[in-house]
């Protein structure tokens, strides 16, 4: 049963596949004798028709100044001594 879904929804989405090719290329090579025709046809209509413009309204920002960095001079303090971490020293002659 799953066999035959499988082979069902891929033969769908190679019809698809090929009306969307066909579709692109039918809308990329169609040509009109004259103009009247071409005013009639949707896709040239679409095709001539102006683009959309963009229209937003964006809220400009403000730099302003909201406080004062101060620094601080920081001093690590070391935590671990070499005898610590259990390196013993050189043997002493
Ligand atoms: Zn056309």
């Amino acid at each position: 049963m799953q066999e035959r879904m499988r082979s069902v929804v891929r033969l769908l989405a190679w019809i698809c596949l090929s009306l969307m090719l066909w579709t692109a290329v039918a809308e990329s090579t169609h040509n009109h004798l004259n103009q009247a025709e071409s005013a009639a046809c949707s896709i040239c209509v679409v095709a001539h028709s102006t683009a959309p413009t963009a229209s937003c309204s964006y809220a400009r920002p403000i730099f302003e100044a909201i406080g004062l960095l101060q620094e601080k001079a920081v001093i690590a303090k070391a935590r671990l001594s070499v005898f610590d971490l259990g390196i013993r020293g050189p043997p002493a002659v």
